[in-house]
């Protein structure tokens, strides 16, 4: 485990053994509509990669970057959405998957869906890793979901902090005393 965190909360072989099930109920869900996956920019990153290449089905993939945090651990609520010119493209019709790493106040997501809601698309489903329990401010629908986490600030698998730990394979706590 890296020295920077308390405790590990989702080893390697654990997230793989949740995506690889997720994928396969995805690819159940989506049998034979090519879904659009739009995956949130930069904390979805493993996630999505693992999740696609564990369904057995054609798919699209679309990005989006979306930040808040800036270097901090408390969401600012303050959501920058930055439509990648891949996204400029058509929507309506398709079947869209929005991934995304984990959901904490929701604020993020929600304005994510609204923003893909109003161009139509034929069906918009949630797809995240982790959600947190507490602290919940925007209502947002998640079909899919990894795992209900812990209430704390958790680093790796494309969790960073001021873009650290991303590519540690397994998911942890961040020590307090690294961003106090
Ligand atoms: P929300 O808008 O739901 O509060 O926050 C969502 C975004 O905040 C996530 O996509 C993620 O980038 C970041 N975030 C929320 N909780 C954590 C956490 O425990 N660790 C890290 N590294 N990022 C988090
Ligand atoms: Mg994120």
């Amino acid at each position: 485990m890296h020295e920077d965190l308390s405790r590990v909360v989702y080893s390697e072989d654990e997230i793989q053994r949740r995506v690889r099930e997720l994928g396969a109920e995805l690819a159940r869900e989506y049998a034979g509509v090519r879904p659009l996956i739009v995956g949130i920019l930069k904390g979805s990153f493993f996630f999505l990669a693992d999740l696609v290449r564990a369904m057995d089905a054609p798919v699209e993939l679309r990005f989006l970057k979306a930040s808040s945090y800036g270097a901090g651990t408390v969401t600012s609520g303050n959501v920058v959405i930055d439509i990648a010119s891949d996204l400029q493209a058509d929507i309506s019709g398709r079947h869209v998957l929005v991934v995304d790493d984990i959901i904490d106040t929701g604020v993020t997501l929600r304005r994510i869906v609204d923003l893909l809601a109003e161009k139509n698309p034929a069906s918009l489903k949630v797809c995240v890793l982790l959600t947190k329990t507490a602290a919940r401010r925007a209502e947002v629908r998640h079909d899919y979901a990894g795992f209900v986490c812990p209430p704390e600030f958790l680093v790796g698998y494309g969790l960073d902090y001021a873009e650290r730990y991303r590519n540690l394979p397994y998911i942890g706590v961040l020590r307090p005393e690294i961003y106090i």
